[in-house]
């Protein structure tokens, strides 16, 4: 990231505010809104043409198939799939494929748009994309999944590979996901080519440390952000939403760096303790009935309680949307860092600021996955493997840096971390375009 110095936007540039606001701003709380209004924002404070607006607002690619399954029983059924190429003008589109029943082509959009920023943000070469399938992953088979991945993956392989299009798992998927989108695409070409995904199993040219990147990430920016007001992570109290592959980590990382967790959750409900919550009896708990709910020693907690509960750090580690304007007025962390892609509208994003909040945005707080993809993916191309703690030291170093930028900007130019992330990653992409020049 932030290796190389980001000169501020000048004066001059910021001033540029005199027009219309921007068409695609809309008054809606959807992740393609929220994500359309922030790149409106950083436009806006790097003073761009509508020329320039529009061309880093539009997807590049996008490409939308029908996967029929035959289902256990015998019967078919067929399921919509999504890969949207955001931007490729720094590198190969990269991102996440999410299984979720509410995937839709706007959503993939949005993933899609801040993979882009994100990647900018922390320098590695890639652009942005995202891929979804709208299937609810719980109401099926192992063996309807693996159908289900290999017939998307050979959909879309015209627009995928190591040079093209890099996928990794998101909401939904994991590594397993991985190595069948892997081994459908290889088998189809003819060779094996681990490159064309990351977050594989290690046994297949997966990364060190890439299970637990994302969290440790969050876990980085969070020391970083605390730091800035002189408090340590062992002072402090969070809660966590979300106890996927993001959420759970981060609960046991923050739990062994000294910081008390009072509450956690996931889909099937949540569970919160005043003094805090066994996080290794709790992990231990989850990995027997695949829920928190149910933990012994603790009381259950609703989503909006666990989002409001008084504590000093708020990790948003599920799904987009979940701080709106008005959860966000009861929001009594003092720091929240986001894990989840998106998890803030707009409306509580200006809440949240009004009321004096720290907010580490997602482009910056969960950045940590997409960083050691980033070394999987160079890993494999070179057929050479790092050590554990080469990737640890290199994640830890990516990370600190790009908060680093991210805080200084924000300091200098009197703008929130969001905004001055966004406009660090949404200047390295403009940049790209402008120096490639518009062909023809
Ligand atoms: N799905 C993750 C994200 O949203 C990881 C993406 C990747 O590693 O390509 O950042």
């Amino acid at each position: 990231a932030a290796d190389r110095p980001d000169p501020v936007p000048t004066p001059a540039a910021r001033r540029t505010t005199d027009r219309e606001p921007a068409p695609t701003a809309a008054p809606d709380t959807s992740p393609l809104a929220t994500a359309q209004s922030q790149l409106a924002r950083a436009v806006d404070i790097l003073g761009y043409d509508t020329g320039l607006h529009a061309m880093l607002a539009t997807p590049r690619r996008e490409m939308r198939v029908a996967v029929p399954l035959r289902r256990d029983d015998g019967r078919t059924e067929v399921f919509t799939g999504y890969r949207v190429q955001h931007n490729i003008s720094r590198g190969p589109g990269k991102g996440g494929l999410r299984y979720a029943p509410g995937v839709d082509l706007d959503e993939v959009r949005a993933l899609a748009m801040w993979m882009t920023w994100k990647c900018a943000l922390v320098d590695v070469p890639y652009g942005g994309a995202k891929g979804g399938v709208t299937i609810d992953p719980d109401e099926h088979s192992r063996a309807e999944l693996e159908r289900v991945t290999r017939r998307y993956t050979s959909e879309i392989m015209p627009i995928i590979g190591p040079e093209r299009d890099i996928m990794a798992p998101d909401i939904g998927t994991d590594e397993q996901t991985m190595a069948w989108v892997m081994d459908t695409y290889s088998v189809n070409r003819g060779f094996t080519i681990p490159a064309v995904t990351t977050g594989k199993p290690l046994a297949v040219g997966g990364s060190l440390g890439r299970a637990t990147a994302t969290s440790q990430g969050v876990v980085h920016t969070a020391r970083a952000a605390l730091a800035r007001d002189g408090v340590g992570l062992s002072e402090v109290t969070a809660a966590v939403q979300g106890f996927g592959k993001v959420g759970s980590h981060t609960a046991r990382l923050l739990h062994e760096e000294g910081t008390r967790v009072l509450a956690v959750s996931d889909a099937h409900g949540g569970v919160h303790r005043g003094d805090g919550l066994d996080v290794p009896a709790l992990l231990a708990h989850v990995a027997r009935t695949g829920t928190v709910a149910g933990f012994a020693d603790a009381d259950p907690i609703d989503n909006r309680g666990l989002l409001t509960l008084d504590v000093d750090l708020l990790v948003p580690a599920a799904v987009e949307g979940v701080l709106d304007g008005e959860t966000a007025q009861q929001v009594k962390a003092r720091w929240v860092v986001e894990g989840a892609n998106g998890p803030t509208t707009d409306a509580g994003d200006r809440v949240l600021t009004e009321r004096g909040v720290v907010v580490v945005p997602d482009i910056l707080a969960n950045a940590g996955g997409v960083v050691v993809s980033y070394f999987e993916w160079v890993q494999a191309n070179q057929a050479y493997w790092w050590t554990e703690q080469e990737i640890a030291q290199r994640l830890e170093h990516r990370m600190l840096a790009s908060h680093d930028a991210v805080a200084t900007l924000a300091q200098a130019e009197g703008v929130t971390l969001r905004d001055a992330a966004l406009t660090i990653g949404v200047r390295r992409v403009a940049e790209a375009h402008q120096i490639r020049g518009l062909y023809p």
